[in-house]
């Protein structure tokens, strides 16, 4: 049975969603890396409602954001529209989900308990769900429908989690903290390349200093004065604290602060009195059960003075994915920028299969010129007024020769704001940190100074009527995360595991994915063309060019950027005669 909603499959997609329809059936471990734009969602999800429909077994398609949610949304509501039927669920968190906008507004543990308020008091007119049969188009579409119906989007979708075949969620549903039973199943994971940050993500717990104080005093308000005096004394460890903190000090403080039982009475006074509900008392629990859990945590205060903060940070990533993962029957991961051989290392898999669709595979050789500099690095030990001067010169030279928009990707802002200081631009600009880029009204020729992993290296397009407005993109230096105590402990603690790969599996595979999601800035598709520059000698060393081998293979290496420039104005007139 065909399930792919459009006529023809394009280059590529028959191949994954054969691959993953197998991966579905006989289990395992399936990783895919294509190219954004080559349609790999269509191809996934409909390989997905074949094994559905074929063996009623159950998967689940889960994305990082709710924003992330559409396109697998949107190629199901392709495949329904053929009169396919399918048991379906999607969800995301509940105060997205939420039919009151200014609920919307709330922090989420204020929402949360606003939220069982209403459902106690009987007072959400959304509550309990009705059952209702939803014509699926979008997400948007999906939460409006049910809100209308006055059935609450979010319960409506708990309540048929266990029963729907297939499951679209953003990642929280699998990796969350709350047990799900993967038995049999099969999950795929979207953007999996941020599998490790989302993950991170989820198990960081942040409390300030503001939080414990007004756990303090709310402890003392309600009568619960034991419970204060020993907040107090967690208040005191973070004002008198900074930087690393010893997780067993920390564990000392909150070890006997039982709180159940005034979180219990201190809901319940505060329902009574018809107010929100929320204690602030509610994270502080959430601290502790993080310090007792079996997750091996890093811990640090933050910021200085009124504001700081206890941040708790999962240690290895990894292992909580595994952990999550472990029963699922198969896992498919996918992704437009998966360094699948450091991924593969980093999550300690063994037996797998792959598609691995190069760069220079969906990307036509002669469509790009790419340039790599020896003659500059922001190395660390090397960073100095001399090195930015020198990197402003090339980005200067680079905007000069450059026919469209030139987008510069920097290491971090610290970079940036070196390199910025000796840069005079003509063309309109945006530097990332002091400007609103308003993607909508780009001229035909301008500039962006962005920061790796920032708002305008990945995730956006810039583009006009279908057009690639950039034409030159440039990464300055190599955009591995800045060092800092956190990292290096997660370095020592895959170092048993990993040896000497530890290092890259933390810091270079950031790197890598950060020069993949720059370069698809530019190159969207086949028909994308442009120049790529690679501003650091680093480029040239091993482990870099290996894991960049598909863009960097046939570069250009330089000494200094002006070698090459009569090489980038033949490349950009023979362009231009091309698109003529
Ligand atoms: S039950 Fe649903 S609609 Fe009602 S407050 Fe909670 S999330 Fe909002």
């Amino acid at each position: 049975m065909e399930l792919f909603p459009y006529e023809e499959f394009r280059p590529y997609q028959r191949e994954i969603y054969e691959k993953t329809y197998t991966t579905l059936l006989t289990g395992g471990t399936l990783l895919i890396n294509a190219p954004t734009g080559l349609g790999k969602t269509a191809a996934v999800i409909s390989a997905a409602a074949k094994y559905i429909l074929e063996t009623g077994g159950v998967v689940h398609y889960t994305v990082r954001t709710r924003t992330e949610l559409e396109p697998p949304v949107r190629e199901l509501a392709n495949i329904m529209r053929r009169g396919v039927e399918l048991d379906y669920v999607v969800i995301k968190s509940r105060q997205d989900m939420c039919c009151y906008q200014q609920l919307k507004k709330l922090d989420y543990l204020e929402f949360l308990a606003e939220c069982n308020l209403l459902k106690s008091m009987d007072k959400c007119v959304y509550y309990p769900p009705r059952d209702v049969s939803i014509p699926l188009k979008n997400v948007s579409a999906y939460i409006k429908f049910l809100c209308t119906a006055y059935s609450c989007p979010y319960e409506y979708a708990k309540a048929r989690l266990n029963r729907a075949k297939l499951i679209i969620s953003t990642y929280y549903y699998i990796l969350g903290r709350e047990h799900i039973d993967l038995k049999d199943r099969a999950v795929i994971i979207d953007e999996a390349h941020s599998i490790f940050d989302a993950v991170i993500h989820l198990y960081t717990v942040k409390v300030s200093e503001t939080d414990v104080k007004s756990a303090y005093r709310e402890a003392k308000k309600y009568g619960f004065l034991e419970e204060a005096s020993k907040i107090y004394a967690l208040l005191t460890f973070i004002r008198k604290m900074s930087g690393v903190v010893d997780l067993g000090d920390l564990l000392g403080i909150v070890e006997d602060l039982d709180l159940e039982n005034a979180i219990w009475e201190i809901i319940k006074k505060k329902t009574d009195e018809k107010i929100n509900p929320y204690t602030p008392l509610i994270l502080l629990r959430e601290l502790k059960n993080a310090l007792k859990s079996r997750i091996k945590y890093f811990s640090e205060i933050r910021g200085e003075d009124a504001t700081k903060v206890l941040v708790l940070q999962p240690l290895d990533p990894t292992s909580l994915v595994k952990e999550k993962l472990k029963e699922a029957k198969s896992v498919i991961y996918i992704s437009g920028t998966l360094p699948i051989s450091l991924f593969s290392t980093t999550l300690g898999l063994i037996k797998y299969s792959h598609i691995d669709i190069s760069f220079s595979e969906y990307i036509p050789r002669q469509n790009y010129l790419s340039i790599v500099d020896l003659g500059v690095t922001t190395k660390f030990t090397e960073r100095s007024e001399d090195m930015y001067v020198k990197i402003a010169q090339r980005i200067a030279d680079i905007i000069n020769i450059s026919p469209g928009g030139v987008l510069a990707v920097f290491p971090s802002y610290e970079v940036l704001k070196g390199v910025r200081k000796y840069l005079s631009i003509s063309i309109p600009h945006w530097y990332e940190g002091s400007q609103e880029v308003d993607l909508h009204n780009l001229p035909d020729r301008f500039f962006i100074g962005a920061v790796a992993r920032g708002r305008y290296a990945e995730g956006v397009e810039y583009v006009r009527d279908g057009k690639n407005l950039l034409s030159t993109v440039a990464v300055v230096g190599v955009p591995y995360p800045e060092p800092s105590p956190y990292l290096e402990k997660r370095v020592e603690s895959l170092r048993p595991r990993l040896g000497e790969k530890a290092w890259n599996s933390v810091y270079l595979y950031y790197a890598i994915i950060a020069v993949r999601q720059a370069i698809g800035r530019l190159f969207r598709g086949p028909g994308d063309r442009g120049v790529l520059i690679f501003l650091d000698r680093r480029y040239a060393e091993p482990d870099i060019w290996s894991s960049l081998s598909d863009i960097l293979s046939g570069s250009l290496i330089v000494n200094e950027l002006g070698e090459a420039k009569e090489n980038i104005i033949h490349f950009f007139t023979s362009v231009l005669k091309v698109a003529k």
